[in-house]
């Protein structure tokens, strides 16, 4: 047990994790497997927010540089949009299981979505309800991990967790370098300095500032995000100083 059981914990889902490996689009199989282990965690106690990833269907980076007419900022509200499709299909995944939750989006969509403002999504974990964030940030050329930094910590989270396909942070990328070493511990430092890229650096850098812990681990591994939330080590630990 390397740090304190969370009571609120962020959740970064990428949607990559929303399809199989190498496909797009949504899953339901994938998202009721992502649905089940967040229920169990909220039904044990803990203030769950979800911040949902749209890689699975766009990327606004990725999206112009294939295409010479759109504008870089339209790309990256598409992005934004995706992200509110995976939040819709979460939400009624988790609620399935007798979980109530609420979604809530940066980018105003009253008809599917609460608008996000801070002191609402307070109240509504105290409920003990999940709360989804779509719509990233609400601004372009950002990413949903800069999205998932920023909440944690204006709504006072404990730890970021980021759930990936992979074990944690590697000395490089796993699935191409049969070398590649997995670490246990870093500091902010280490990740930004060695540039491990597993979130964005502006998303490390954020938590560096205020010193908010990010784990990052495995969700494909059934049991982990519940052995996480309850403060158990299970990926990689990225804080100011090793543990
Ligand atoms: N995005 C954005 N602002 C934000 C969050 C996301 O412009 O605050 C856009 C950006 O283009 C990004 C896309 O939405 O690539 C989808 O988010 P992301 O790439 O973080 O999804 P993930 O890789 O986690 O699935």
């Amino acid at each position: 047990m390397l740090h304190e059981k969370p009571k609120r914990i962020v959740l970064k889902i990428s949607g990559e994790s929303f399809c199989p490996v190498s496909d797009r689009g949504i899953s339901m199989d994938s998202v009721n497997h992502l649905a089940s282990q967040i229920a169990k965690v909220a039904q044990g106690g803990v203030e769950v927010i979800v911040v949902m990833g749209g890689g699975n269907i766009l990327r606004g980076a990725q999206f112009k540089a294939g295409n010479s007419t759109i504008q870089e900022s339209t790309a990256h509200y598409m992005g934004m949009l995706a992200t509110v499709l995976n939040g819709l299909a979460l939400q009624d995944a988790i609620e399935a299981l007798g979980q109530p939750t609420r979604l809530m989006s940066a980018i105003p969509m009253d008809t599917v979505a609460e608008p996000y403002i801070r002191r609402r999504a307070t109240h509504h974990l105290e409920r003990g309800r999940v709360v989804i964030i779509a719509g990233g940030t609400g601004s372009p050329f950002v990413t949903t991990d800069t999205a998932a930094a920023q909440r944690a910590l204006e709504l006072d989270a404990d730890i970021l967790l980021k759930a990936t396909k992979v074990d944690g942070i590697y000395s490089a990328d796993p699935e191409k370098d049969a070398e590649a070493v997995l670490f246990k511990n870093l500091t902010y430092d280490d990740v930004l300095r060695q540039n491990l890229r597993i979130m964005d650096s502006e998303a490390i850098a954020k938590c560096k500032e205020h010193g908010m812990p990010v784990m990052v681990f495995n969700f494909r591994k059934e049991g982990l995000l519940q052995r996480a939330a309850a403060g158990e080590m299970v990926g990689t630990l990225v804080t100011a100083e090793k543990a």
